[in-house]
């Protein structure tokens, strides 16, 4: 049973986002004051599920204007916090200007935070959301790795401005908060990997770019077959579980890889075929070389150096140290699919068949 001290508020930045909502959920079952940043506190529509749950349970949110990249907006809602979730940053893959969009926030937000870390006079841990991105670039890049299999001691060195900008922005942010933390020792810092989130969100309309890649395998853009894309996939309640556990285990430090699967696009459209076969779920894998000469001309934002160093190549990380370390355990994969499918289709993101 985990120990969590509700004696002190604990800030939750980005509290309007998908990882977020669960993180939140948790922290007011356990009877927590919950400080939720967001950048527009008077914007009910994006706010009422989190005060459903706070009517529900025993715990307060108490909601304050923070903006990533407004210096020092994070001081009044971490004052008297000791412990600090940062999971605000960017999750888009389809941007024009990848500084503006991604860099910007992600770096000079976590920044930010780290800078009212320093002046707060209260906290002691920074929980923060990282991720795989910050771990691997391409699935290429597992070729470079000791053992032919992603861990902790990975950090993605391909990615750039140009190619895999979601992924750079995420290194960027970590490697600073590493720094930050490695300067001091009055306050720790925990730091979560997690691959691709899915599963049913409380706001079923957060931004993640997550409902975007579940939606694809039922809108019919795969109609005609998935790409043999490797990667990660991981529940977003185990999500949320990984950060309480970062946060109020005494022992845990370090980086963890959050990740329940290593599978792949066509294998996640398995998973939905015995219950939406009325949908138009990819049926088959394209061929490699099709998708590399179709990519940029149906999408934008995959690029045929993508498609190279990512399609048909596998997707493998080592989850053990969540197990051993954050005594996580990851719920079933197919559970995970069929809720937030069915969730998709129930808000009207998918139509009903
Ligand atoms: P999300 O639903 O889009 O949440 C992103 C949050 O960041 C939102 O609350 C958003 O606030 C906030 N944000 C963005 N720009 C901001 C700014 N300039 N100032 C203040 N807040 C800002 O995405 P998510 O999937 O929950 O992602 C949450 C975290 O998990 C991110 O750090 C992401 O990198 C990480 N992560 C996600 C996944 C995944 O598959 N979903 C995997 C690994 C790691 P607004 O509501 O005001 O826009």
């Amino acid at each position: 049973m985990l120990a969590i001290d509700t004696s002190h508020p604990v800030l939750v930045t980005g509290a309007t986002g998908y990882v977020a909502g669960w993180i939140i959920a948790r922290l007011l079952e356990s009877g927590l004051t919950v400080h939720a940043a967001v950048r527009n506190p008077s914007d009910n529509t994006r706010l009422a599920h989190l005060d459903k749950l706070a009517a529900s349970s025993s715990g307060t949110i108490r909601y304050f204007k923070a903006d990533l990249l407004s210096e020092g907006s994070y001081d009044e809602a971490m004052a008297g916090c000791r412990i600090v979730f940062h999971t605000a940053s960017p999750f888009t893959l389809d941007v024009r200007d990848p500084q503006t969009q991604l860099i910007d926030p992600a770096l000079r937000g976590t920044q930010n935070i780290l800078d009212s870390v320093e002046r707060s006079v209260t906290v002691e841990r920074l929980v923060l959301t990282s991720s795989c991105a910050a771990i691997y670039g391409d699935n290429r890049d597992l070729k470079q790795t000791a053992n032919g299999v992603f861990t902790e001691d990975d950090w993605n060195t391909t990615s750039s401005l140009q190619h895999q900008p979601y992924f750079y922005s995420k290194t960027l942010a970590e490697r600073a908060a590493w720094k930050a933390a490695e300067r001091q020792s009055r306050w720790k810092l925990v730091v979560l990997n997690p691959s691709l989130v899915i599963g049913p969100g409380l706001n079923p309309h957060a931004t993640s770019e997550s409902f975007n890649v579940i939606r694809q395998f039922g809108d019919g853009r795969m109609r005609f077959g998935a790409p043999d894309l490797g990667l990660g996939v991981v529940d977003v309640r185990d999500v949320a579980e990984a950060h309480l556990r970062a946060a109020f285990l005494p022992e845990a430090s370090g980086r963890h890889i959050i990740s329940g699967y290593n599978t792949s696009l066509p294998a996640l459209a398995q998973t939905l075929l015995p219950r939406y076969a009325a949908y138009p779920i990819p049926r088959r894998t394209l061929p490699t070389w099709l998708v590399w000469l179709a990519a940029p001309l149906t999408d934008r934002s995959i690029t045929r150096r993508f498609v190279r160093n990512n399609v048909g190549l596998p997707w493998i990380v080592d989850n053990s140290k969540s197990q051993r370390a954050l005594g996580l355990r990851y719920r079933p994969l197919r559970e995970s699919m069929h809720e937030m499918f069915a969730q998709l289709i129930a808000s009207g993101q998918l139509p009903k068949h």
